[in-house]
């Protein structure tokens, strides 16, 4: 399995701003300044730039894939803004041609996770098949409800390709992967999304609010997240902000790893990041989360911060 993040941002879509890319411009012409670049250096300058002038996290909000071997097309998690954008890769290909079969689990339905739909084009040609999988009995009346005629102009359903809606009431298998869904503490409800084969298993589990209770009480979530090879978990607070959040339906990147670590999930994703949040503090958060990990002197999780484009392979394919 490959797992890529192609939207981080929590709540609202978050354009990088002129403020922002210049403030990253000029640090960066500073750094060149000080160390006497040439042009033949350019690349190896960038190669060693901090990772907040060396990368954007991006601005789109949740969309993930996960490659699958058994399955033609990418299986896609949750329809944020950044599904636009892989909606027009993928009609490159069969979905270009009305030939495209796509799986898509939707952890809930706040906005900042189906906003995208209604700019995936594949959703607009037909002879495409669209699979939407959730636990909810009502996913296809609410993504109606999303463009009726006072919010967007073009009714979901009369766009071209085929839908069909699967209510998901336990495990189900895509191409040989086991899917199996966990209930979230979320305002509205959410489900974590769980992707197993041949003893590898991958976890997508935002949005959720992990507390201490949880750590306290840990036959809640434990079993299902037990060894993970990763878990890609909301992070989007700092503890402090957390607190000042309770019942917001988020997790601090302090109790993702402390999560994490109970239980003993291989590789931790800190994603859904707070759009507040500049890119050097999504970065700065990233280095206490680290930070925290090695005061408990912990080797696992290792953790990763989630930015657009970062892929993980997970098993030997
Ligand atoms: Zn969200
Ligand atoms: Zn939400």
């Amino acid at each position: 399995m490959i797992v890529t993040l192609l939207g981080v941002r929590g709540s609202i879509a978050t354009p990088l701003r002129s403020q922002e890319y210049q403030g990253k411009v000029r640090q960066i012409l500073e750094k060149a300044i000080r160390e006497n670049i040439n042009e033949s250096r350019i690349d190896s300058f960038i190669s060693e730039l901090p990772p907040d002038l060396r990368y954007v996290i991006g601005g789109e909000t949740t969309c993930c894939t996960v490659q699958i071997p058994g399955v033609p097309l990418p299986v896609i998690i949750d329809c944020g803004t950044a599904l636009r954008h892989l909606g027009d890769e993928l009609m490159a290909g069969p979905c270009g041609k009305g030939q495209g079969e796509l799986h898509i689990l939707v952890t809930h339905t706040h906005w900042d996770h189906i906003q995208g739909l209604p700019f995936f084009k594949p959703a607009y040609i037909p002879g495409n098949k669209l699979h939407f999988y959730s636990p909810l009995d009502d996913l296809q009346d609410r993504l109606v409800y999303q463009t009726t005629d006072r919010f967007f102009p073009m009714p979901f359903m009369a766009t071209a390709s085929e839908k069909h809606f699967h209510k998901l009431t336990g495990p189900i298998d895509l191409g040989g992967v086991q899917v199996d869904h966990h209930p979230l503490k979320h305002p509205g409800g959410c489900f974590a999304y769980k992707f197993s084969k041949d003893g590898h298993a991958f976890i997508f589990a935002t949005d959720a609010e992990f507390t201490g209770t949880d750590l306290e009480h840990p036959e809640e979530y434990k079993p299902f997240f037990y060894q993970a090879d990763l878990v890609v978990m909301d992070a989007q607070y700092t503890l402090d902000e957390s607190f000042a959040k309770f019942d917001w339906g988020h997790t601090s990147y302090t109790m993702a790893v402390n999560c994490a670590a109970q239980w003993k999930v291989k590789n931790l994703v800190l994603t859904h990041h707070e759009p507040a949040y500049s890119d050097a503090k999504v970065f700065e958060n990233y280095e206490s989360a680290i930070e925290h990990r090695n005061i408990m002197r912990l080797e696992f999780p290792r953790v990763h911060l989630a930015r657009e484009g970062l892929s993980f392979r997970i098993g030997p394919e």
